[in-house]
């Protein structure tokens, strides 16, 4: 279509110079040959710059290389029985179990039949012994071709797919009633980027006549420019040390560091190998992610948004103390016919004790006094004046980036939800509803949502003491900088000594008594602020999740950490967090945590 569409366009050009080299025989400078035929025949050409591109390498923040394009060695099994597994064992240097669950991997379902075209992927040392004793087996095929090549198996939601290598993939994907949700592009930095990781061939488009002499373009060149490589903000060594931690767990962990927006891990578990979507030799373990019912294919901190649950209470009291509604010296009881309290403690007297126990009846409190404050020119209208406070807190709210999409650089970020005053009208079919009927939002459950990117800006917000940049995964493209919506600066709306003052309460909470007290990392002189949430669960158990930054005076590491289904934030969650900012911050683990680190992750290979 297109190319007749050209040759049709090419066609008129030819036309068009024929008309008006007649129509101006003599046109000054003209020529001879315009005089000797006037006829003259022009033929717009063209023409390509560069016929070979390089796609650019994709690296981590230290310069390890992630992905590459290199030649990658497939060797084609016989499509009909009956192979020797046996002697193809040997032709290879496999044991009999490794031949059967190569030959396993590459089906596209576990009781495939013979029939299908199995490929397996060799290394350069198994192609020469293949090569050697060709002639004794006929029937393979051995072909070579330029493939994306991963060098790790980390990082997989973040790296994402080149779609033409996809393809094998995304046909498995029709099979299955999940697979719509995978057939959406979800293919990382490598489609995000994939113009300039490409580069561009560049194209010249002469206007020639019969002697090839050129008159001018017939349309606009584009300029040549090499594929170039991408620098991520991702440490590959921590963020293979994270998914680790997470394993066959559902959930994700999200570390940036605040200073900049840059994420330094991004774990969506249960985690799978980055080459799992590609690999020519991998659709039997494509078929188990694909049928897996924790659905490990969904990018779950960029595309799925949760109750972030007690951790909002930071969110919370800062929108309360920009209203006036408390001050950081504001005391509450721990009143269990308001809400249940979860912890046996000291009666709450300030907000930094309210927030090192996570005190329910005291943050029921602190938004109740947030909704139900009457402005003097609302007096005589409560139902007017909640409506006001709420559209207020919301406004203070949305300037943390909740409520809408972030803007990171990854494909299908979700925008999270905090409810509207309109919302609760038509939600509880009327205009009078009360702080009563919408106090879930206090303790952060009920109609809030927040994706993982989310809840670790939060936590940055809160260690810049109110600003934020977008959380992105690439710092660099060939020799420049991010792009350049990630070099600007969001502040709250939030005043920084609001923020100020969240801090001790959040120190609080890993220090002895507090609701993180066993994640301290005060052995290693490491100050860590945190709080802990657990997600009351309708369909199962609680969800535990937990942000925090360290060091608290001077953070470098924000986390976020959500495992679903596994109870308490403060002994699910929290660990996990604290060990991937002890990695960051020291590059090791005291040996102190090493058993609870062999712990966690046993845990979470069991869930595998
Ligand atoms: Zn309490």
């Amino acid at each position: 279509m297109r190319t007749a569409f050209n040759r049709w366009k090419n066609g008129l050009l030819v036309l068009l110079a024929a008309l008006a080299a007649c129509s101006s025989p003599d046109q000054p400078g003209g020529g001879p040959a315009a005089d000797q035929d006037v006829r003259v025949r022009y033929s717009a050409r063209r023409v390509v710059v560069a016929d070979t591109l390089y796609r650019g390498r994709i690296l981590d923040r230290n310069d390890s290389v992630l992905v590459a394009t290199r030649p990658q060695f497939l060797l084609g099994l016989p499509r009909r029985p009956p192979l020797d597994t046996l002697a193809l064992g040997l032709l290879l240097g496999w044991d009999s179990t490794t031949v059967r669950k190569r030959i396993a991997d590459a089906l596209p379902y576990p009781d495939a039949r013979p029939g299908y075209p199995v490929q397996l992927l060799l290394t350069a040392a198994e192609v020469r012994r293949v090569r050697k004793d060709s002639a004794a087996w006929p029937l393979l095929t051995l072909t070579e071709r330029q493939r994306r090549v991963y060098t790790s198996g980390a990082g997989a939601p973040v790296l994402g797919y080149v779609a033409a290598e996809a393809q094998p993939f995304l046909r498995q994907a029709r099979r299955y009633r999940r697979g719509r949700f995978y057939r959406l592009r979800n293919g990382g930095v490598e489609t995000y980027y994939n113009g300039l990781l490409n580069g561009h061939r560049g194209y010249l488009h002469p206007l020639v006549d019969a002697q090839g002499k050129q008159h001018g373009s017939w349309a606009k060149d584009t300029a040549f420019q090499q594929g170039q490589d991408l620098h991520l903000t991702i440490d590959v060594k921590l963020q293979a040390y994270a998914e680790k931690l997470l394993g066959g767990r559902k959930g994700y962990l999200v570390a940036l560091d605040p200073r900049t927006g840059e994420i330094l891990a991004f774990v969506s578990a249960p985690v799978y190998k980055a080459a799992a979507i590609t690999a020519p030799d991998q659709a039997g373990v494509r078929a188990e992610l694909l049928e897996h019912e924790d659905m490990p294919l969904i990018n779950r901190p960029a595309t799925l948004a949760n109750p972030p649950g007690s951790v909002f209470k930071l969110v919370n009291a800062a929108i309360a103390l920009q209203m006036r509604a408390i001050t950081p010296g504001t005391s509450f009881r721990c009143d269990q016919s308001l809400v249940s309290c979860v912890h046996h403690h000291p009666r709450p007297l300030s907000l930094t004790v309210g927030l090192k126990y996570s005190c329910n009846p005291y943050f029921y409190q602190v938004m109740q006094s947030l909704i139900d404050c009457v402005p003097d020119s609302l007096a005589q209208d409560t139902v007017a004046a909640r409506h006001a406070n709420l559209a207020q807190w919301r406004r203070y709210a949305r300037s943390f980036g909740l409520d809408s999409v972030l803007g990171a650089d990854m494909p299908r970020e979700a925008p999270g939800f905090l409810p509207t005053p309109a919302y609760y009208d038509k939600a509880r079919r009327t205009r009078g509803w009360t702080y009563r009927s919408i106090y879930s939002l206090s303790i952060g459950q009920g109609e809030i949502n927040l994706t993982g990117l989310q809840m670790a800006n939060m936590a940055a917000i809160i260690a810049n003491r109110g600003w934020y940049y977008v959380p992105h995964l690439v710092r660099g493209v060939g020799e420049n900088g991010p792009l350049p919506r990630f070099t600007k600066k969001h502040r709250t709306l939030i005043d920084s000594v609001h923020f100020a003052a969240l801090v001790p309460g959040m120190v609080a909470v890993l220090q002895r008594g507090g609701t993180a007290d066993a994640s301290s990392l005060a052995d290693v002189g490491i100050t860590v602020a945190g709080k802990t949430g657990t997600v009351e669960n309708d369909e199962g158990d609680d969800h535990a999740a937990f942000v925090g930054f360290a060091p608290a005076d001077k953070p470098r590491i924000a986390v976020a950490v959500y495992i679903e289904n596994a109870g308490f934030g403060a002994t699910a969650a929290a660990p996990c967090a604290v060990m991937v900012m002890e990695k960051y911050l020291r590059g090791y683990i005291a040996p102190k945590r090493k058993r609870w680190e062999k712990r966690i992750q046993n845990r979470a290979r069991q869930d595998d």
